[in-house]
């Protein structure tokens, strides 16, 4: 019996010793503080895209008792809207918020990962990424870059955008200069349009003045805050060229890496409280926004005409094949999302699909 004793009191013993060399370690560990800048490519403060970075900075203060304190900055404040990937990637800032596909001048296939035409929505973009290899593609795109992306929200399909010329046929997209950047601007070009890409904080002045015709932004949430109801004639729909764009928080690798174990997952499950929290709160707000945008100011919503979507879809398919042959990681996220797609579409057929037509009766 006293030998047992004695056992379990040296157990005891070395098992507090040991426990007190790691929570020496750990508290050593717990008191060093990371100050953090977020760079983004929104305006401060900017209503769901602007919110959601700051979000994020304060959930990971909260998780992490203060440990890591992330300042964000909008677009312009410490570098402007589309420098926020090089920023990030040369350790200017520590991480980024803004969109992938501002990008295509890194690498035509960064394109992929805010939305694909015709391609995923917001619940399949989000399946593809954390359960359908699309996460590592999107890492190994951006290993070069020393860079890790993590998606950083989305705000469900978005509205065709805000045109100051009728589209009654693929004819009018002719000479049309819009505003779209990524691979729908590609196909806008295509179509024999003039796809622009600037930051959304041009976008109202832009339309305005005659700059541009036509501008995508988000939906009726965001582009009433913008107030393009005030600068342009008709609101189209659907957002064809982006049914479920994800938004990106990046993270210089470097920066990450000397970051603790558990300050490394608090920014790994922030960031994924983030991008589905963005979520949330687009698919509660457009609707009363598009309420708002009919009954206060009386815009003019359409549908695009079928047979403009038919060719839109036509040309899409050739521009997914041009960038397919672009490089051979651009093949690889091409195929891998157009087998995630073609399951997707299966079983949504008889599932998301069918219970809307169901909903309708
Ligand atoms: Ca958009």
């Amino acid at each position: 019996m006293r030998i047992v004793m004695f056992a379990l009191l040296a157990l005891l013993i070395s098992g507090c010793g040991k426990n007190s060399v790691e929570s020496n370690g750990g508290a050593a560990e717990s008191q060093q503080t990371f100050k953090w800048k977020l760079v983004t490519t929104w305006p401060k403060n900017y209503p769901g895209l602007g919110t959601a970075p700051e979000n994020f900075a304060n959930k990971v203060a909260a998780m992490s008792g203060g440990r890591l304190q992330i300042k964000v900055f909008g677009a312009g404040q410490l570098v402007p809207a589309f420098e926020v990937f090089d920023a990030v990637s040369q350790g200017t800032a520590e991480m980024g918020h803004g969109a992938a596909y501002y990008w295509t001048g890194k690498s035509k296939a960064t394109g992929f990962f805010t939305s694909v035409p015709f391609g995923l929505n917001a619940q399949e973009m989000n399946g593809w990424l954390h359960y359908g290899g699309g996460l590592e593609l999107w890492r190994e795109l951006y290993e070069p870059f020393n860079l890790v992306p993590f998606a950083g929200g989305s705000t469900g399909v978005q509205m065709a955008g805000w045109f100051n010329r009728e589209i009654n046929s693929i004819a009018d997209i002719k000479g049309l200069k819009m505003r779209i950047p990524g691979l729908g601007g590609d196909v806008i070009t295509r179509a024999g349009g003039i796809s622009v890409t600037m930051p959304g904080g041009e976008l109202y002045t832009s339309m305005q003045t005659g700059v541009i015709d036509a501008t995508e932004w988000v939906g009726p949430y965001n582009d009433l805050a913008f107030g393009f109801h005030q600068v342009a004639k008709y609101y189209y729909y659907p957002g064809w060229h982006e049914p479920g764009p994800i938004l990106e928080l990046i993270v210089n690798k470097d920066a990450l890496a000397t970051l603790p174990a558990d300050l490394q997952a608090i920014v790994e499950g922030a960031a994924r409280a983030v991008n589905q929290d963005m979520l949330d709160e687009y698919t509660a707000r457009n609707n009363t926004a598009l309420v708002e945008l009919i009954d206060t100011h009386g815009v003019d919503v359409r549908k695009l005409p079928d047979d403009v979507i038919v060719e839109l879809r036509r040309l899409s398919q050739e521009v997914l094949e041009e960038l397919s042959a672009d490089s051979d990681i651009a093949l690889r996220i091409a195929d891998s999302v157009k087998a995630f797609q073609k399951q997707a579409t299966a079983y949504h057929g008889i599932s998301e699909e069918a219970y809307y037509e169901a909903r309708k009766q």
